[in-house]
């Protein structure tokens, strides 16, 4: 019997050996400098990723989560304080919000882009509101421009948290540059991943970014003198040297993700099926293809049988999560339908064209 291998939902090991050769060296190199926290590793990728999106500084830090935890902390957000966020997202945006003490005000999302829906904002906004989060859900930049204007009429702080979206364009501009801060992640599965865990803060504005710098590193700026009650949570160097290397590759693998989207948006045709929309082809880096159906679980049993794996983001929404039971009895129907319907394909830059081709196949028969 012929063993066939089923399609993979993400192959990291796939993803990382094609640069194999060149992360071996940059570990060597990090070695041997005898230098491992905060060095030129670090100093080079923020330059670099901050010329990426555009901005005028980036902060490695530990990981996604900390990277929006430490935005909200510099803005000195406390206990009261009301953040509007968008209600279907993944758990870290809402936890960040909670981190600092702040209250999470959930938005419901457009059934169509899956992201906040910028006419549902206003209602929510009270004296107690300080800022607006967009998510750039699934890879998808969120409808910057809208949100922007909003929080320019009420002076309300704009972040962004870019963990799913890493390159996408919004109005010529990219993910990371559209608000006043933005938190992104490099998580190992993100489409621009590290070999562990790893984050980063993009700003324009000089103040907050050199206050984030002082609060990543104990909230001290010259050693032994302490400036804030500040966190450890810094990028580190053998990350830093790997994510340099991946960087060179995030437009080709972006790009890659977008022809195997656009491949399964043309060929996929299956009534029982909802595919994802973009308004345009360079707002979305399609961290994941995300499709809808009212049988979820049949539908991912059936692929399961014909040897593909997919997997469901996210099958609880925050406000229904036992941690935010405060939160429990609010009803978000359109959040609800999401969570209830999602069900997320393979996608990623080393999927072969014919497993994608076995994706479609086993679709389109699926009755
Ligand atoms: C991954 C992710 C985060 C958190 O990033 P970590 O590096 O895992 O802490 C935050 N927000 C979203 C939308 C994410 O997908």
């Amino acid at each position: 019997m012929i063993e066939i291998k089923a399609v993979p939902f993400l192959d990291l090991k796939e993803i990382n050996s094609q640069y194999q050769p060149e992360i071996d060296m940059a570990i060597k190199k990090v070695n041997e400098s005898g230098w491992y926290i905060l060095g030129k590793e670090v100093d080079e990728f923020e330059t670099k990723f901050a010329e990426y999106c555009g901005v005028k500084h980036c902060i490695g830090v530990g990981n996604g989560l900390e990277a929006l935890i430490l935005i909200l902390k510099a803005w000195e957000f406390e206990k009261g304080d009301e953040v509007i966020v968008p209600a279907n997202t993944y758990i870290a945006s809402i936890l960040a919000v909670s981190r600092v003490g702040a209250t999470p005000v959930f938005v419901e999302p457009g059934i169509n882009t899956y992201n906040i829906d910028p006419e549902k904002i206003e209602e929510k906004i009270i004296k107690k509101t300080k800022a607006i989060m967009a998510v750039h859900l699934y890879g998808q930049a969120a409808d910057m421009e809208k949100i922007n204007l909003i929080a320019q009429k009420y002076n309300l702080k704009v972040i962004e948290d870019s963990a799913q979206a890493h390159g996408a364009i919004c109005n010529g501009k990219r993910t990371g540059s559209l608000g006043d801060a933005s938190g992104f992640s490099f998580y190992p599965g993100k489409n621009l991943g590290a070999l562990g865990d790893a984050g980063a803060v993009t700003t324009n504005d000089d103040e907050l970014a050199e206050k984030i710098r002082i609060l990543r590193n104990y909230g001290s700026k010259i050693k032994y003198v302490n400036l804030f009650k500040g966190d450890n949570s810094r990028l580190d160097e053998l990350q830093a040297a790997i994510l340099r290397i991946k960087l060179k590759y995030l437009d080709a693998d972006n790009a890659k993700r977008r022809e195997i989207s656009k491949y399964y948006r043309e060929n996929i045709k299956n009534d029982r099926v909802i595919l994802p929309q973009t308004i345009d082809e360079l707002s979305h880096v399609w961290h994941l293809f995300v499709i809808r159906t009212e049988n979820r679980d049949k539908l991912s049993d059936y692929l399961k049988e014909n040897g593909i794996n997919t997997m469901i983001h996210y099958p609880i929404p925050p406000h229904k999560q036992q941690a935010y039971s405060e939160f429990n009895h609010l009803h978000l129907p359109v959040t609800e339908k999401i969570h209830n319907e999602v069900l997320s394909l393979p996608i990623s830059p080393v999927l072969k064209k014919e497993d994608v081709e076995k994706v479609v196949n086993a679709i389109n028969n699926y009755k």
